[in-house]
């Protein structure tokens, strides 16, 4: 299958990110290589590369809509409020959770889990 130089330059872009990004940010970082796609393609190429499970949308935000690489651990955000840093957590043991769905009859295929409050350089006695 060939790939679009949008698909190339968003897999570069995920590949270097650090963190999850907003679309908006994406397309600076699109342009900065030289390409210059208008924001409807990128979106169209989101929600294909997520239908293909190569990247998933994080709900850090309601206004602004963010994809990281799925690629690394299950993990979850931590999202300061005030400086807007976004950090990965790695739960140490989610069988419990997935036990108590399980109890409900239930049969979960993915969850997301994100959470907002302070980080500490934000937080430190204020
Ligand atoms: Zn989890
Ligand atoms: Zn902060």
């Amino acid at each position: 299958m060939k790939h679009t130089p949008v698909y190339e330059g968003l897999t570069a872009i995920f590949k270097r990110a650090r963190k999850p990004q907003a679309v908006g940010e994406l397309l600076t970082a699109l342009y900065k290589s030289g390409l210059q796609p208008n924001k409807t393609t990128v979106y169209r190429q989101l929600e294909k590369m997520e239908s293909e499970g190569l990247v998933r949308r994080v709900n850090i935000s309601d206004t602004n809509a963010t994809y990281e690489a799925v690629s690394d651990a299950h993990h979850h955000h931590l999202v300061c409020e005030r400086c807007g840093e976004v950090r990965d957590i790695v739960m140490k043991d989610e069988s419990h959770l997935l036990r108590t769905i399980a109890a409900e009859g239930f049969a979960p295929k993915v969850h997301k889990l994100e959470i907002f409050g302070l980080c500490k350089e934000c937080g430190a006695d204020k």
